[in-house]
């Protein structure tokens, strides 16, 4: 990981706001180990929490976590102005902006990604699954996307160097 002073506002901001609102990078590495063991049996989590951490560099990817924390946070305060206060606050399954939000974290390492990130939505597992539990009273409705789409990322991030190697 970069040295505090060397990480920018933004880098810095968006990390931090990961930690509070109970994302660790452990959380997505595991995720990332999840999609990935089965392909290379002497992946370690030290890999794979390299390759989020890297993920975690891109500009891209900072500002699609400032801007989808941003919405979770404004909408668990009721700080929205309707129609989107409902909309964002209860999850609302046609609303698909979170999604788009999330595609643009995916895509950085090419279209393996996708298939990454399909699959762990369906699963929902680990961290996903907090995420996901409608009754903590919190509201993820962008981070939960968020963090599948940079555990997808990494994924392929993780699996394009391995086949360099090879
Ligand atoms: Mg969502």
């Amino acid at each position: 990981m970069k040295s505090e002073e060397k990480m920018d506002i933004v880098e810095k901001t968006a990390r931090e706001w990961m930690i509070k609102r109970g994302v660790k990078i452990e959380d997505i590495a595991e995720l990332v180990y999840f999609l990935q063991e089965k392909y290379h049996p002497e992946l370690t989590m030290d890999e794979c929490i390299e390759n989020v951490d890297r993920v975690l560099m891109k500009r891209e990817v900072q500002n699609a976590i400032l801007t989808g924390i941003q919405f979770d946070v404004l909408a668990e305060e009721n700080k929205l102005v309707e129609p989107l206060q409902t909309i964002i606050g209860t999850d609302e399954s046609l609303y698909g902006v979170d999604e788009i939000l999330a595609f643009s974290i995916v895509n950085i390492y090419g279209s393996i990604g996708f298939t990454n990130y399909g699959y762990i939505d369906k699963l929902k597992p680990g961290i996903l699954q907090y995420l996901n539990d409608k009754s903590s009273g919190k509201c993820h409705t962008f981070l939960d996307d968020i963090v599948g789409a940079i555990a997808a990322a990494a994924s392929s991030r993780l699996a394009h160097r391995a086949k360099d190697v090879e």
